[in-house]
């Protein structure tokens, strides 16, 4: 399998990293219903981790996948990425209110050390097309809606981590003698089933159902550019296969909405009010994302197809059968 600018590719066999994960899970699930194989990497095993379990279980008995626990840090990567037609590059430390202080060693580990080793094996196993996880959060503070030559103005040192593992992807891709097209992702604030427990559409979810409340930072006047997690696995996969050179794509619902709205939606969607707990904003939040997906329109052919309200419905769906499962 080869890829050029002009002719794109056939996926048959793909790898996809932090595939025990909320997005990656979704990616895993998508790529073999379309009877691709996949070789699902992460260093949180279904065995002993109840999360990569949820995420995998109906996943883990199909013939066409094999999940190998390694943790891209250390494991050698070349042979777990030979004879990929693409590869997918979700595995990180996500969240901005962590990578302060401290964890940051580890965010730099997961985000910049372990990314560089994989754009690196993939020069080295001359896989054709490495599809990267990149963050709407490399923008920063931007005010309005951004496109793919805004500058990119990172407000925490998770987007600086983003940052650098996208470009050091697009670097690998761009020595002359690499076989690599790299197309890196920018995604806005992706939601959906399996979400992290980390984000604010499960917290609000569980807390209108009688969870723990909602810790609000911030008046939640903010607005963020909400984007369900199929749409997404939609945009990824169109990058792994259309006829592109190396670039980075905005993936976006491109609609923006603010925090109290979204609570307004649940509250409609769960006929129940959400307890919230104020606090202040947090270092990292900003005010605003929104993007500009003409670039994606244009080179992919990508729209997102889900709105809001069916995408918190599915996920609220997802919570309220989890939760009558014996
Ligand atoms: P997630 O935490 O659910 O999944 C990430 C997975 O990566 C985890 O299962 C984790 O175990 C694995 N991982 C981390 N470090 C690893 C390592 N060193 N070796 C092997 N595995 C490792 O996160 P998610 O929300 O599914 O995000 C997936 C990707 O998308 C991340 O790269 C994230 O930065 C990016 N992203 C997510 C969002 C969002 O809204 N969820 C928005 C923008 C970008």
């Amino acid at each position: 399998m080869h890829s050029t600018a002009d002719q794109g590719l056939t996926l048959s066999r793909a790898v996809v990293t932090g595939a025990a994960g909320f997005i990656g899970s979704h990616l895993v699930e998508s790529l073999l219903a379309d009877g691709i194989s996949v070789v699902g990497v992460d260093r949180r095993t279904p065995l002993r981790d109840p999360a990569a379990a949820a995420n995998l279980g109906h996943v883990l008995d199909d013939p066409n996948f094999t999940f190998v626990t390694a943790d891209l840090r250390t494991s050698p990567l070349v042979p777990l990425f030979r004879r990929a037609d693409a590869v997918f590059h979700l595995a990180a430390l996500p969240g901005v209110r962590g990578s302060w202080g401290e964890r940051f060693a580890e965010y730099t580990a997961c985000n910049v050390f372990a990314t560089e080793r994989v754009a690196s094996a993939c020069e080295d196993a001359r896989v054709p097309r490495l599809v990267y996880a990149s963050s709407s959060s490399v923008y920063g503070n931007s005010g309005g809606a951004t496109d793919e030559e805004t500058a990119p103005c990172p407000e925490s040192p998770y987007a600086v981590s983003k940052l650098a593992g996208e470009q050091l992807c697009l670097a690998h891709a761009r020595q002359a003698a690499s076989t690599v097209t790299a197309v890196a992702l920018r995604l806005f604030t992706v939601y959906g089933p399996r979400q992290r427990p980390d984000m604010l559409i499960g917290r609000a979810l569980t807390a209108a159902l009688g969870g723990p409340r909602l810790n609000l930072y911030g008046d939640g006047s903010h607005t963020r550019d909400f984007t369900y997690v199929g749409d997404v696995v939609g945009a990824a996969l169109a990058a792994a296969t259309g006829p592109l050179d190396t670039t980075v794509l905005n993936v976006g619902a491109g609609v923006s909405t603010s925090v109290l709205d979204l609570l307004s939606t649940v509250e409609e969607l769960t006929g129940h009010a959400v307890p919230v707990d104020r606090l202040p904003a947090q270092a990292g939040d900003v005010d605003a994302t929104l993007a500009d997906r003409s670039k994606a329109a244009a080179v992919l052919g990508w729209k997102p197809h889900t709105t809001l309200l069916q995408g918190v419905s599915h996920q609220l769906s997802h919570l309220t059968a989890r939760s009558l499962r014996p």
